[in-house]
């Protein structure tokens, strides 16, 4: 069983910060922002590139609710999915990244150096 799919079952501990029946919002063990909060399914799905569109028309809503509970609907916040190795995912559970709290870095000399890969 994935990590994720551990802490949907309770058998490892997490700080939620938002939950329905299909879906947990809970903060990252390891913040990259001020506010860094994973949203999962609690079905165990790989990646985005396997989800249905149904999973995520339900998951968009309750990523706008996560994000007006943490006070970062007006001020603005960032999402992101890694999806698969090239992508830089690390646990194999789809999951969102959102990143909030303060006026987030958009450094767009990465994109001179993404041309070289
Ligand atoms: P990925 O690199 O797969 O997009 O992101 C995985 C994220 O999960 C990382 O930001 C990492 O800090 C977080 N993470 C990994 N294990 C745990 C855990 O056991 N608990 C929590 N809350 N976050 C975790
Ligand atoms: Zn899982």
């Amino acid at each position: 069983m994935c990590i994720f799919c551990k802490i949907v079952n309770k058998e490892v501990s997490n700080n939620t910060v938002h939950e329905s029946e299909h879906f947990l919002a809970f903060h990252d063990l390891y913040p990259k922002a001020p506010i860094h909060v994973l949203i999962i399914p609690k079905q165990h799905v790989d990646c985005f590139q396997n989800v249905s569109g149904e999973t995520m028309s339900a998951l968009t809503e309750f990523t706008q609710e996560v994000a007006t509970k943490i006070g970062v609907d007006k001020t603005g916040y960032r999402l992101i999915t890694n999806n698969g190795d090239d992508g830089g995912q690390e646990v194999n559970h789809l999951h969102f990244h959102l990143l909030g709290g303060g006026k987030l870095p958009w450094d767009h000399s990465h994109e001179d150096s993404l041309k070289s890969l």
